[in-house]
C-alpha cells in the first residue's frame, strides 16, 4: 500500500504561475526517491504539497490512503505528525540547545514554544539522546544551536524530523547550504537513518551526481511536469 499518492495534482499560485502540471505518482515504503530538475521545476511546489503547506488546485493527494485535502486542525495535525521535514536552512531555533531543539522543534516553528520549554516526558529525552548519539552529535547535548556548524545543524535537523517517528521524510534541498563533505555526511546520515526504518523519502535535490549515487528512483520535474520517473539507472542525458 502507498504512503503517498498524486493523482493528476495541479498547483496555480496566485499569479497564475502553474507550479506543477497534471503530477501523478505514488510512493512506497522504503523508497529513496531523489526529485530533480532546474530551478523553477516545481520541486518545493511538489513537497510543499505533500505537508499541506498549501492546497492544490485540481487533483487528489493520498497520505497513507487518506486524502488531505478534506483535513484540517487537529486530524491535519495528526496526519502531519507521519510527515518528517528536512530544510535547506534547518529551521532551528537558534537560542535553545541541540537537545531543545530536538525535543521541542516541532513547536518551534509552530509558534507556541513559549511555556513548553523544560517540559518533556523522561523517555523523549531519551529517545532524542539516542538519536542524536546515531548521527554523532551526543557530544552536544547542551550546546547552543546558534554555535553549530552548517553540518552539525543539519545533523540537529535529521534528529528533529526522526523524533516524530515519520513514514514519509521529505527533505527539501538538505545539502544546498553544505560544502562537499559535509554534504556526504548528511547525505549517507538521511540514507542510512531512513532505509533502516523503512521510511519513504523525498529528497529534493538539484545535483544530478547526488541522486544518481543515493536514490532508488528519480523523478525528474521540469515547469511542473514529469518528465521522469524511474530507476537512476534508466535516466538519459535530457532529464
Ligand atoms: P523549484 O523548487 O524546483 O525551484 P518551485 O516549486 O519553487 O520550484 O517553483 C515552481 C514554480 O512556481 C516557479 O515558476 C516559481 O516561480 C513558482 N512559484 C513558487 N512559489 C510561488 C509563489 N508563492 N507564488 C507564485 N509563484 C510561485
Ligand atoms: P496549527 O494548526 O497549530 O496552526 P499547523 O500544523 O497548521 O499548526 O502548522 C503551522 C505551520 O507549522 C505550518 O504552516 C508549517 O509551516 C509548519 N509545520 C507544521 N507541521 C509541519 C511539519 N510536519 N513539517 C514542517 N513544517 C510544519
Amino acid at each position: 500500500q502507498p504512503v503517498v499518492v498524486f493523482e493528476h495534482v495541479c498547483k496555480r499560485y496566485g499569479n497564475g504561475t502553474l507550479g506543477l502540471n497534471d503530477v501523478t505518482f505514488s510512493v512506497y515504503p522504503g523508497e529513496f526517491i531523489a526529485v530533480i530538475g532546474p530551478s523553477g521545476a516545481g520541486k518545493s511546489t511538489l513537497l510543499r504539497s505533500i505537508n499541506k503547506l498549501h492546497n492544490v488546485t485540481e487533483g487528489r493527494i493520498l497520505i497513507g490512503g487518506e486524502d488531505i485535502s478534506k483535513a484540517k486542525g487537529s486530524h491535519l495535525r495528526t496526519l502531519r505528525r507521519k510527515i518528517g521535514m528536512i530544510f535547506q536552512n534547518y529551521n532551528l531555533v537558534y537560542r535553545l540547545s541541540v537537545l531543545q531543539n530536538v525535543l521541542h522543534g516541532r513547536l518551534g516553528y509552530m509558534g507556541s514554544l513559549q511555556g513548553m520549554i523544560g517540559r518533556y516526558r523522561e523517555e523523549d529525552k531519551e529517545k532524542a539522546v539516542e538519536l542524536l548519539k546515531e548521527i554523532d552529535m551526543g557530544d552536544f547535548l547542551n550546546t547552543r544551536a546558534a554555535d553549530l556548524s552548517g553540518g552539525q545543524k543539519q545533523r540537529v535537523g535529521i534528529a528533529r524530523a526522526f523524533m516524530q517517528e515519520p513514514q514519509i521524510l521529505l527533505c527539501d534541498e538538505p545539502i544546498a547550504s553544505l560544502d562537499p563533505s559535509s554534504a556526504k555526511i548528511i547525505m549517507d546520515m538521511i540514507y542510512s537513518m531512513a532505509s533502516r526504518r523503512r521510511i519513504a523519502c523525498l529528497v529534493n535535490l538539484h545535483q544530478i551526481d547526488v541522486a544518481k549515487a543515493y536514490a532508488t528512483r528519480v523523478i525528474g520535474l521540469r515547469k511542473g511536469r514529469i518528465v521522469f520517473d524511474g530507476p537512476p539507472g534508466d535516466m538519459g542525458d535530457d532529464v
